[in-house]
């Protein structure tokens, strides 16, 4: 069989009006595609009978397969049920089992019945049923003319298992042979963007759409796409990632979900190391992401948030005469904290964040987003300056990001490489 295409549509006036992220066409797009399905279309509807029919009429008519989202609750406002029996040109009937199963629920919960709940075991005569185990109203298959219609309701947490336990099987059964899409993101610190391009430009500009560059808060993606029979797919992932590490060395510091505080956290681990944290501007941010990682106690003895000048000085042991001398947003204001939190928690390697996160409080010596890290070890002190040029938030991001790449880049100097 040949490959096929798809549509995604999203239903919901509270998307269609960005109120809500449309999480769920994301997770779709990703899970379509990794069976070797292009996603050639993204729709987004309001909850409106007669534009959602059109809408799904004109994705059955470019699409294969259409797989929406939504709409299919029990208020007045979910209206992709009446959609349905349009589009179907079927009428709309009581599913029995599907009923029982909402008053079984119901019972459980010892909750009287809604009338109107009686509506979500309403089906297109001849549409077949996905029981929906987390929620009231199943999903919905209609098949017709080799294409096919998948209608889920609208919360990701019942259309993941939805999807990925009733709708892919029936997807996979149509794509033949086995050909897969995948897509592997080596994920790269300390080096920009453009330098990033400028080290792999060949290979961008020889497989266009192949290789695509994505940048993060103080991080970029490289993304390689790989298509074929399930078997090849992996090795010529593999074969891309050798050539991207021999490009980037070690600037490339994970794969696909790993984060930089993951990767920081397994080097400490394996090296015996501890470290302690002591931050200003980031507010925390840095220990909240080590200790995001399960197991970040073996490691992770303490933060300090030390924001004030009198916090760096009781809780820090940073000399007042630093401070005074050179302002709190100094190389040596950050090296006297890092070394003081270190001393103070007795760990291996102590870090520090001090920085102007905006968007007050910036002078033309030291602008917003000035941001100083240091890193002290047993043979002292190492700093990075800095100057991020983002909102508040962003630069606190970028803050945090790069106090993990300073410890990151310290425990790679003492193995060498790796
Ligand atoms: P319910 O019975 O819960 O009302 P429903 O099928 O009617 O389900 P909607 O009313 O459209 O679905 O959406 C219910 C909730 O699901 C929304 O309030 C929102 O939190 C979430 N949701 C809906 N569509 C999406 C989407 N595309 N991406 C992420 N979340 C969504
Ligand atoms: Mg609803």
């Amino acid at each position: 069989m040949k490959a096929r295409n798809a549509e995604i549509v999203g239903i919901g006036t509270e998307l269609l009006q960005g109120a809500l992220e449309d999480t769920n066409g994301r997770f779709l797009a990703e899970a379509l595609h990794g069976i070797g399905i292009e996603v050639v279309y993204r729709t987004t509807v309001g909850d409106d009978r007669w534009r959602i029919r059109e809408v799904l009429r004109q994705a059955l008519d470019r699409a294969a397969v259409v797989v929406a989202t939504g709409g299919l609750g029990p208020t007045e406002d979910d209206r992709t049920l009446d959609a349905l029996a349009d589009v179907t040109g079927r009428p709309l009937i009581l599913h029995g089992e599907t009923l029982k199963w909402i008053e079984e629920r119901f019972a459980r919960r010892r909750v009287t019945m809604p009338q109107s709940v009686r509506r979500q075991a309403l089906v297109p005569k001849g549409a077949l049923v996905l029981p929906n185990r987390h929620g009231t109203a199943p999903g919905l298959v209609w098949q017709k003319r080799g294409r096919l219609l998948v209608v889920l309701p609208g919360p990701p947490r019942e259309v993941r298992p939805l999807f990925t336990e009733q709708v892919l099987p029936i997807l996979l059964k149509g794509t033949g042979r086995g050909r897969r899409i995948r897509t592997r993101t080596i994920k790269v610190c300390g080096l920009f963007e453009s330098q990033v391009e400028e080290r792999i430009i060949d290979l961008l500009r020889a497989e266009p759409g192949t290789v695509g560059l994505l940048a993060r808060a103080g991080e970029v993606h490289v993304r390689v796409t790989a298509s074929g029979t399930a078997g090849r797919v992996g090795s010529q992932l593999d074969a891309w990632e050798r050539k991207l590490r021999d490009r980037l060395g070690d600037a490339v510091f994970g794969v696909d979900d790993e984060r930089l505080e993951e990767v920081v956290g397994r080097l400490l681990r394996l090296q015996g190391k501890t470290v302690a944290v002591a931050e200003s501007c980031t507010g925390g941010l840095v220990v909240h992401r080590i200790t995001n990682v399960p197991g970040s106690s073996e490691y992770f003895e303490r933060g300090i948030v030390a924001y004030s000048n009198r916090a760096k000085e009781e809780l820090l042991q940073v000399p007042s005469s630093l401070i005074e001398q050179h302002g709190a947003v100094s190389p040596e204001v950050a090296c006297a904290m890092a070394a003081g939190v270190r001393r103070l928690a007795k760990t291996d390697l102590g870090v520090a964040v001090t920085g102007i996160a905006g968007p007050g409080g910036g002078t033309e010596a030291k602008p917003v987003g000035l941001t100083y890290i240091a890193l002290a070890d047993r043979q002292g002190e190492e700093w990075y300056e800095h100057r991020f040029r983002f909102a508040r938030e962003e630069n606190k991001l970028w803050g945090s990001q790069m106090a993990l790449e300073a410890v990151r880049r310290s425990l790679l100097k003492t193995t060498g490489k790796k």
